[in-house]
């Protein structure tokens, strides 16, 4: 029994890999022919040249333009509902009949056999956008769409455990019976149900087989591609995962990406019921018919803690593009005294235990100049404050704006509110200001500051 490496820390193995092995040389037009996966070339160019001049010569009727979009969700789901989301991922438990219907309907999307797909699916979750990562975004939109599988692998996919799949009868049976089963199922299938159904075996040849597998092949082929490049992160941003509602139109579901690479195995991509994910919905109707089990579903409370951070990080960042006012910490402490001198000589006013230059501001008081000239040198708290007039939130803010210095012992409590503009109550910390002795809230109650400073 082949028992798989342990691997104690991804980042350390990732990096320890890419040190220790050889990637093969790069491609070059002097190495490129002998460079390339001339299987997949073959079977991934004559399938497009196949259906074009096959759909050219041969009439498509009505009853064979609905079979084979029936029959591209057919093996489509083979592969988003059972190499994905049971093999894969093991997202659900799948009675036996439900088994060999995926295995089966898998075999007609000619995408390899479970196993070998499988692996490399864990392989890409565990090394995303890394150089082990089998389909690695980072190399490239087509790279990661189809070149990975035209072109001979630069590295081995990183290790990953594919041990229950190896135990599992039906997949065992699937890889054995592998090529029978995709002529079966990708040709003779689509050719037969026409002919017996209603006499078009040319058309169900041409359409139910080639074009539709075109299709399959390019649909799931998105999920690595364009799930990885369109849309948005509203779980995560460390890996280029995205969530976009065309990538799920194009892949039966696989579109949200994002929500599936941070929570893999989860039976959904989409959370919400009603959000276009036909694989999900297809899973609970068999738990409904009773041929799935156990669908697993990430704690909506962890789900949404995911959202909250992107959501705080994005208004950190609308935080940092704006200007605030100086803190305590970066104002020079100044003496009752002092203050009295200096406002002789310039408009300051001293409102929470700030001082303020309202030069700048004096002629566009919407109260009147006047107002503030009379509490220049001395404390207007009280009349900011509600005594003569309540101002707005707006005001205090731009007020913040104005400080030059702090008045010594002029503020007598850490968390006074009148200290802290509005706009600053609710500010996003990290975890890590939060804690740092300079924060700014809790550092000048009890600064004992002998030195005074003069005034910026
Ligand atoms: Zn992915
Ligand atoms: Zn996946």
């Amino acid at each position: 029994m082949n028992t798989p490496p342990v691997v104690p820390d991804v980042e350390n193995y990732v990096s320890h890999t890419l040190k220790t092995t050889k990637p093969l040389p790069p491609i070059t037009w002097d190495n490129f022919l002998s460079e390339l996966n001339w299987l997949n070339v073959a079977i991934l160019t004559l399938t497009p040249a196949a259906s074009i001049i096959g759909a050219y010569h041969t009439k498509l009727r009505w009853e064979t333009a609905l079979f084979s979009v029936f029959y591209y969700f057919y093996t489509g789901l083979g592969i988003t509902a059972g190499y994905h989301r049971l093999w894969a991922h093991r997202s659900y438990n799948a009675g036996k009949f439900l088994q060999y219907f995926l295995a089966i309907s898998g075999a007609g999307a000619v995408e390899g056999s479970i196993k070998w797909w499988s692996r490399g699916h864990r392989a890409h979750h565990r090394y995303t956008d890394t150089e082990l990562d089998p389909y690695n975004a980072g190399e490239g939109f087509w790279f990661s769409h189809m070149g990975w599988m035209l072109l001979k692998p630069r590295r081995k996919p990183g290790v990953a455990d594919v041990s229950d799949l190896s135990k599992s009868d039906v997949v065992r049976w699937q890889h054995k019976h592998y090529i029978l089963l995709i002529l079966l199922m990708s040709f003779v299938v689509p050719t037969v149900i026409p002919w017996l159904g209603w006499g078009d075996a040319r058309g169900g040849y041409v359409y139910a087989g080639f074009v539709r597998l075109c299709f399959v092949h390019h649909s799931t082929f998105c999920v690595n591609s364009l799930a990885h490049w369109l849309g948005e992160s509203p779980f995560d941003d460390k890996h280029s995962p995205r969530d976009h509602l065309i990538t799920a139109l194009c892949t039966i579901g696989e579109g949200y990406h994002n929500f599936h690479h941070q929570f893999p195995m989860d039976y959904r991509n989409a959370i919400k019921w009603y959000q276009y994910d036909p694989t999900k919905w297809f899973i609970w109707v068999c738990q409904q018919l009773g041929l799935a089990t156990h669908l697993k579903v990430f704690p909506d409370n962890e789900v949404r803690k995911g959202q909250l951070t992107m959501q705080l990080k994005r208004l950190r960042e609308t935080q940092e593009s704006l200007a605030w006012p100086s803190d305590s910490n970066d104002l020079p402490v100044i003496s009752w005294d002092a203050y009295q001198a200096q406002a002789a000589k310039r408009p300051l006013i001293l409102v929470s235990g700030f001082i303020h230059d309202v030069a700048s501001f004096v002629d566009e008081h919407p109260g009147g100049a006047h107002f503030i000239i009379k509490y220049i040198g001395k404390d207007a708290s009280t009349a900011f404050f509600g005594g003569v007039y309540d101002h707005s939130n707006a005001a205090h803010n731009l007020l913040a704006m104005k400080r030059v210095g702090v008045l010594h012992g002029g503020i007598p409590l850490a968390v006074d509110d009148k200290a802290i503009p509005p706009s600053q109550r609710l500010k996003i910390a990290r975890y890590a200001e939060l804690s740092s002795p300079y924060a700014s809230s809790t550092a000048y109650s009890d600064r004992d500051d002998d030195k005074e400073g003069m005034l910026g």
